[in-house]
């Protein structure tokens, strides 16, 4: 047995070697769940016979040492480098190329029967994959701790797939009275018409013990489904806790955790069954191109995708490329979001010509706890109520110089809105009660542009109220 000590002289080439092995790893299809938490059983099963040389204890030394790929490595490397996606596109380019063809040829009979039965790897037609997503649908499972991964031309078409794929004709969902507010909608007005029956839960009234009582109540519910942190009052749902009263009764739970991105939170790790995105902002990141996914297990995956196939929502080769090159980056984007968001809480909680800021990074906000036990970062987005009326708060946003007034969140760019002027005008003062949207309030997305510039931006713009 090699001493312990061993690790520390690891010639660097060998390192390397390790690393390679374990993003292979990540992304072979015989790997089922990745666990952070459980590195030595994680090494077990990626050192193969061909180790045989080498010793239990370095490999458990190097375990124990946590050497995971990092969501920064393998948001650059996962599904391209070392794995089949990269040999199915055939090339030696390290830029994933385009696959543009939406059809892939048989050499014969044969060749197309291995195709069939599963013992050879390619494509049929572009509405049901493509190389060139599927890299992308990899490198999201790696970044999720998925099985598998779809991804989808928008986030409604995820969301779209995922809910009609996993409720039946005549069943019933579970979700929250501040879902994103299409997929509220098409719960509550397309899905009734199928005679699916919605309960919504007010997630300020005791949520737990509503959903308790709602599961106990029918025993029809198959899916769970809800956002958080949710948009635009940055609420944060006990995953863990949904996942363990869901689970009970044979409840699916599926997070729209678009606010979060795969960087600050991973709700298959907390529980949850499915994990879905709109690809459009974190994991794009450039405000360019709009796509959704869903991650979740095979078996689950496969459900999806079979509805996905027929409601016909394929993504481009060329979209899935761009989020291919965006997800490269998101790690940083991220974490300069995550930063300027906290410092930017702060400022405006104390600023006098600000009446409250939603933010789960800030102490007081209700959500901060659960935040901190699920998530590593609180998020780019922060909302806060002006000391203004209607008219005050549009001229705080007129004043402001850096961010677009824009809808949307996730990109480089920061933006702006008042939802009583971008969704609600017009609108009654009921009507705007009713979604807890008041005149004052201020959605902000920051972008990746320098802290000092925003603050000074903002201060600015306050001081011409
Ligand atoms: C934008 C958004 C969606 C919808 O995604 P699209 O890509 O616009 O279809 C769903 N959920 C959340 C939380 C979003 O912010």
């Amino acid at each position: 047995m090699a001493p312990s000590t061993t690790l520390t002289k690891i010639p660097s080439l060998q390192i390397q070697r390790q690393q390679r092995r374990l993003l292979q790893l990540l992304n072979s299809p015989k790997h089922k769940r990745v666990s952070a938490s459980l590195p030595a059983a994680l090494l077990q099963d990626f050192f193969t016979a061909d180790d045989a040389a080498e010793t239990t204890s370095r490999h458990q030394k190097v375990g124990e040492a946590g050497r995971r790929a990092s969501d920064e490595t393998l948001a650059v490397h996962a599904g391209e480098k070392f794995t089949d996606g990269a040999d199915a596109v055939g090339t030696d380019s390290i830029a994933t190329p385009v696959v543009s063809g939406t059809t892939h040829w048989f050499k014969n009979s044969e060749d197309l029967i291995a195709f069939k039965e599963g013992r050879r790897q390619s494509f049929e037609y572009g509405r049901y994959g493509n190389p060139t997503v599927k890299v992308l649908e990899d490198k999201i499972s790696a970044l999720e701790q998925a099985e598998a991964t779809l991804v989808t031309s928008s986030g409604m078409n995820a969301i779209v797939a995922t809910l009609l794929a996993l409720v039946p004709p005549g069943g019933h969902i579970v979700t929250t009275t501040e879902c994103y507010s299409e997929a509220r909608a098409f719960i509550c007005d397309r899905m009734g018409k199928m005679g699916i029956r919605s309960t919504f839960i007010d997630i300020d009234q005791d949520m737990e013990s509503s959903l308790k009582d709602v599961l106990d109540q029918s025993d029809d519910v198959t899916l769970f489904y809800a956002d958080s942190p949710t948009n635009p009052m940055l609420k944060c749902l006990d995953i863990r806790q949904i996942a363990e009263l869901c689970h009970r009764k044979g409840v699916l739970v599926c997070i729209d955790s678009t606010l979060a991105s795969p960087i600050n939170q991973k709700p298959l790790t907390l529980g949850a069954d499915l994990v879905l995105h709109s690809a459009t902002k974190y994991m794009a990141g450039h405000h360019d191109v709009i796509a959704g996914c869903v991650s979740a297990s095979e078996v689950l995956i496969s459900k999806v995708r079979a509805w996905h196939n027929d409601l016909g929502g394929a993504i481009s080769p060329n979209a899935a490329y761009m989020i291919i090159r965006g997800l490269k980056t998101m790690a940083l984007r991220v974490e300069a979001s995550n930063r300027t968001a906290l410092l930017m809480a702060r400022l405006l909680e104390a600023h006098p010509k600000i009446e409250r800021v939603h933010y789960p990074g800030l102490e007081s906000s209700p959500w901060h706890h659960v935040a901190n036990t699920q998530m590593t970062g609180y998020g780019g987005v922060v909302s806060f109520e002006v000391k203004a009326d209607l008219h005050g708060t549009m001229r705080f946003i007129d004043a402001l110089e850096i961010p677009f007034i824009a809808t949307s969140l996730g990109g480089c760019e920061s933006l702006v809105q008042q939802p009583a002027v971008m969704s609600f005008w017009g609108h009654t003062d009921a009507d705007k009660a009713n979604n807890g949207i008041r005149d004052n309030f201020v959605r902000f997305s920051f972008g990746i542009e320098k802290f000092e510039d925003l603050r000074d931006d903002i201060l600015q713009a306050l001081d011409r109220i």
